[in-house]
């Protein structure tokens, strides 16, 4: 991509309204329009990185077994009424009525319709299990929308389902999306901590929300620092035994404000290894067993010839929110640092003077090589300052940049700047595209 073509509005004043960092900076950098209260047009610069991150969920979800589909943002109210949330749920979802007076409502969640989905085909026990997902947007009218994509009203989720015949099964189910998730947030360049939450009027031990330490969380949080540095699992066997994997991390205290139990923490872990801090729910995994197959009998005949009610768990993942997680866990007083794997491009090329003939010809044939090797190169060959340049790629937190200036090309040499430790170096135009590839 050629910076003169793009499309990259970036702000040179930190906008009055955004309090944090990751707002602050996603703003400033073009990568979102805020359109209404926490309702977002997603510009170029952030559409690229929102797909990076679909694209791992995407890849650690198949790979764990789950098998993706799309259900639609609006849903009929009915389904909701069979369950009994329509109801319950509240202000929090967006109502609407067609020209034909029925009643629809935006998707805050899809447990419904996956049920109504599942029990459309799936009746023996033989088309078990089954873990089904989509990376869909929703809409939950928060009553306050805030942090940018952090906290919005529409944003993007992923949300699996999983479908077992019991409670055995659907544990295994659970296993392969916490392990999934640890890997998923650490591709990202996170640390994920894995935390004891509320499972609410159903009870049981399996409800994890996976949280990123951060100042700016909106969760207070309390776990065993052995947690925050244990490295995520990396390559396994999804159809081997994961328990081993989620009994280590488990065994370790971990909990969020409201299953935070002072007397065992102080109990359980040595001072010296208390953490209590903020946090960021990116992630939460849920097995809510029969809640929804029940009242909307979604039945299984077991292998003894009777129908049961098939055992369900929702696995959810904030695909927008993890921008501002990222971002608040990785930038600096200049912008946005990206981790290799989500960066909206993986270097960019700075031709220091436009127009020059010497210039303009090593920018193109660097751009080139960069672009040959898959790096999706941004080429800055426009004519503001280099100032304004330098800045600009700092701010929008590409890892490499590739500085190419008449100077330096008469010896030639261009420069390679490393964003997250701002070490440069000379290196000869060979070398520098060799380091890069
Ligand atoms: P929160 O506690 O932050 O309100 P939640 O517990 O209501 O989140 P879940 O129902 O568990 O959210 O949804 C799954 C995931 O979707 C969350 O872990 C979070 O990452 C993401 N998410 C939820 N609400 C929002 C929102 N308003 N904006 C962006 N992401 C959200
Ligand atoms: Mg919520
Ligand atoms: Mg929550
Ligand atoms: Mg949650």
């Amino acid at each position: 991509m050629r910076l003169s073509r793009f499309f990259l509005p970036v702000l040179k004043e930190t906008p009055s309204d955004a309090q944090i960092v990751s707002h602050q900076l996603m703003l400033r950098a073009g990568m979102i329009r805020q359109e209404a209260a926490g309702i977002y047009a997603w510009l170029p610069l952030g559409l690229r990185v929102l797909r990076k991150i679909e694209t791992i969920v995407r890849e650690e979800q198949n790979r764990a077994g789950a098998i993706e589909l799309l259900m639609p943002t609006l849903q009929p109210a009915d389904l909701w009424r069979e369950s009994g949330r329509y109801d319950d749920y509240g202000k929090e979802m967006l109502r609407i009525v067609d020209r034909h007076e029925r009643d629809l409502l935006y998707g805050p969640t899809n447990e419904e319709m996956i049920t109504e989905i599942f029990r459309g085909y799936c009746r023996s026990y033989k088309d078990l299990p089954k873990i089904l997902y989509h990376i869909q947007w929703k809409f939950r009218d928060e009553i306050r929308p805030r942090f940018g994509v952090m906290r919005g009203r529409e944003f993007l989720m992923k949300d699996a389902y999983s479908f077992d015949l019991d409670l055995e099964s659907a544990t295994k189910a659970y296993n392969k999306m916490f392990v999934a998730y640890l890997n998923t947030f650490a591709r990202m360049g996170l640390k994920s901590v894995p935390m004891r939450a509320d499972t609410g009027p159903i009870g049981g031990k399996l409800s994890h929300e996976f949280i990123i330490l951060a100042e700016t969380g909106e969760s207070e949080v309390f776990c065993d620092a052995r947690l925050v540095d244990m490295p995520a699992p990396g390559e396994v066997d999804f159809d081997g035994d994961l328990q081993p994997l989620v009994d280590q991390r488990t065994a370790l205290y971990a909990a969020t404000e409201e299953m935070h139990d002072a007397a065992r923490f102080e109990a359980d872990v040595p001072e010296e290894r208390r953490v209590s801090a903020r946090g960021i729910e990116v992630g939460h995994i849920f097995n809510f067993g029969t809640k929804y197959s029940d009242p909307m009998k979604a039945l299984v005949t077991g292998p003894d010839g009777k129908d049961t009610a098939v055992h369900m768990g929702s696995y959810g993942v904030g695909v927008s929110r993890l921008l501002g997680a990222i971002i608040e866990a990785s930038h600096d007083e200049n912008g946005v640092i990206w981790p290799e794997a989500v960066a909206p491009f993986g270097a960019g090329v700075i031709n220091m003077r436009a127009g020059d003939e010497a210039c303009d010809a090593a920018s193109t044939d660097v751009y080139a090589k960069l672009d040959a090797a898959g790096l999706e190169p941004l080429l800055d060959d426009t004519n503001e300052r280099a100032g304004a340049k330098f800045a600009t790629m700092d701010l929008i937190g590409v890892p490499y940049q590739v500085v190419i200036g008449p100077r330096g090309l008469k010896e030639g040499k261009v420069e390679v700047k490393i964003r997250a430790s701002g070490e440069r170096h000379e290196l000869s135009l060979e070398d520098a595209v060799n380091r890069l590839v």
